[in-house]
């Protein structure tokens, strides 16, 4: 798996972006792991899935997809229902015809797959506020469990605007579709999307309502980029090795960056995104998550609420952010107009429904520290952004450099440090970056990397996120998901911030704008790593 790349070409980039190194070219055979064992172990049980909001873009586009690909790789129970649920009307027919094309690309040639797997959705017509129209929906699902076989066992997926998640919730609830194991019901779970509140305040009152009806075990909270390979990956290569975790820490690491940048804007979401800003949208959520996966202590075990409780010990000890200096914690940038794949973008504030005045932050770059024995004084450079020169997610660990070098006659030059990059996008992969002997009989060194790629050696199926919150909705599995205290414990952190850069006078001033295609605001790593 080695593979050895001049990597002077990276080094001078800001914390991580844009890393690319080359993918290891070795051939070793593949190691044959029966594709069983990849997708799921054991039998599923029977069960309902309920998307409401089944008409919108989520639906069509990730959940009936995602739905589908694992039931070709069998990641579905043997006995399943898909149903649609929102108001506008139609039919079982139509929405089968409305989510076939994204769900069966064309070139795909799945046409027969697609009608057995078709027979098991269905559509009903449902009114988010009316209990009435809950009660037919309860009627119906009465009904397929005794003509299908699915036993009770329910997941209402809440793929509707936030500011619905309350309402249904409570009607799900109140007609009695929350209750487990009574009237010959099986289990029942509630799987709300983000953005998980848009405070500290909003998000207790979501986890208030929820908890009026479903208990936390019922409760899921995506995060879909939890279920990413590579994210999950970096648990296993912390504690399944010896060699890394000794040095996990303050005494060897100099920086973590964690970079979550995108190329595309806004899309069709300005009134989304308005709204949250990329703060709620990326920090709160994803850049919280993948710190945690790095900062945290080992589990004693790999179960879902050991981990959780590791992760939530992380959030706890986050330094809080020091909301009266923000000018050398955290900076706010927008998108301009700017040239995206040769073509001329609009800036944010010429995109539809976007307030040609709009002070929505689109990038933000954070540090961040963790108060506890393994990272003090260690800064956690956590980065994301709209319309940036590619869609890049990648987390750093920065070493330090070597204590003392007994090269130092010999070399002008600093030896750069080791960097270990667990890269998520566009690969998966892990590259290490070190020190060898150029090559020839002057004595010289160059920074090499060594790679190991993610898909290498194995050809099995690949679940893609939204996939993996599925299967893990239907089996209970909570690894993947917010608890509770978690979700409160970021929004605490979070909500200052907020509050700091939403209200000050200064908000204006804050706002950094970058050309759409850039790497965000010119040097804007300059800022946060001043001491
Ligand atoms: P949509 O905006 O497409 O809305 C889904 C459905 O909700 C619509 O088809 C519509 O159905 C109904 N709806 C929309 N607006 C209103 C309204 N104001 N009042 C009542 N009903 C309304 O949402 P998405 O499918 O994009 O997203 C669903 C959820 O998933 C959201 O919470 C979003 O934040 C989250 N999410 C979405 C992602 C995505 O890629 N789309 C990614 C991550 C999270 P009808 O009119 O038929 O009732």
């Amino acid at each position: 798996m080695s593979n050895h790349k001049d990597a002077t070409e990276n080094e001078s980039r800001p914390f991580s972006m844009p890393f690319t190194a080359g993918v290891a070219e070795t051939k070793t055979p593949d190691l044959k792991i029966p594709s069983c064992d990849c997708v799921i172990c054991g039998k599923l049980d029977p069960c309902t899935i309920v998307i409401i909001g089944a008409s919108g873009d989520l639906t069509a586009r990730k959940l009936l997809p995602a739905l589908f690909s694992l039931k070709l790789e069998g990641g579905l129970p043997d006995t399943f229902n898909i149903i649609g649920c929102a108001r506008t009307k139609l039919s079982d027919d139509e929405f089968r015809n409305r989510v076939k094309s994204p769900a069966t690309p064309p070139g795909t040639s799945k046409d027969a797959e697609w009608q057995s797997f078709a027979a098991n959705l269905f559509y009903r017509v449902l009114d988010y506020t009316d209990q009435s129209s809950f009660e037919s929906l309860k009627q119906f699902l009465l009904q397929l469990d005794k003509t299908r076989g699915t036993q009770g066992n329910r997941i209402f997926y809440l793929a509707i605007p936030p500011h619905l998640y309350q309402t249904v919730a409570q009607l799900i609830g109140r007609v009695g579709l929350a209750a487990e194991g009574r009237n010959g019901g099986g289990w029942s779970r509630i799987v709300v999307e983000k953005p998980f509140g848009r405070d500290l305040r909003t998000a207790i009152e979501l986890d208030q309502r929820l908890h009026e009806y479903f208990k936390e075990h019922q409760i899921f909270r995506i995060d879909h980029y939890l279920a990413k390979e590579t994210v999950q990956n970096a648990l296993m290569l912390r504690f399944a090795n010896s060699i890394f975790e000794p040095i996990w820490n303050r005494r060897y690491i100099e920086y973590v960056a964690v970079t979550a940048a995108e190329s595309l804007g806004i899309e069709k979401r300005a009134g989304y995104y308005e709204e949250a800003g990329v703060l709620r949208d990326m920090f709160q959520n994803h850049m919280m998550q993948l710190l945690s996966l790095i900062a945290m202590e080992p589990p004693s075990r790999f179960e879902a609420e050991q981990v959780r409780d590791e992760k939530a010990k992380v959030f706890r000890s986050l330094r809080p952010f020091p909301v009266n200096d923000l000018g050398h914690s955290i900076v706010l940038g927008q998108y301009g107009p700017g040239y995206v794949d040769g073509a001329v973008v609009p800036g944010y504030r010429g995109e539809p429904d976007v307030d040609p005045k709009s002070l929505t932050p689109t990038f933000a770059s954070i540090k961040v520290f963790i108060d506890n024995w393994r990272w003090q004084g260690v800064p956690f450079y956590l980065t994301s952004g709209k319309r940036l020169a590619a869609k890049l997610t990648e987390m750093v660990i920065q070493f330090r450099e070597v204590p003392h070098s007994m090269f130092r006659r010999l070399f002008v030059d600093q030896i750069s440090a080791n960097r270990l990059t667990l890269g998520i996008h566009p690969e998966e992969k892990i590259s290490l970056v070190f020190q060898a002997k150029n090559p020839g009989a002057t004595v010289r060194l160059r920074p090499v990397t060594m790679d190991f790629n993610y898909s290498q050696d194995y050809s099995g199926p690949v679940l893609d996120a939204y996939q993996k919150v599925l299967i893990d909705c239907v089996t209970g599995d909570h690894m993947l998901f917010w608890r509770e205290d978690a979700v409160e414990l970021c929004w605490s952190f979070l909500t200052p911030i907020l509050e700091g850069c939403e209200t000050c006078h200064n908000q204006a001033e804050m706002l950094r704008f970058y050309a759409a295609g850039s790497w965000g605001p010119p040097s804007f790593y300059d800022a946060l790593v001043r001491k």
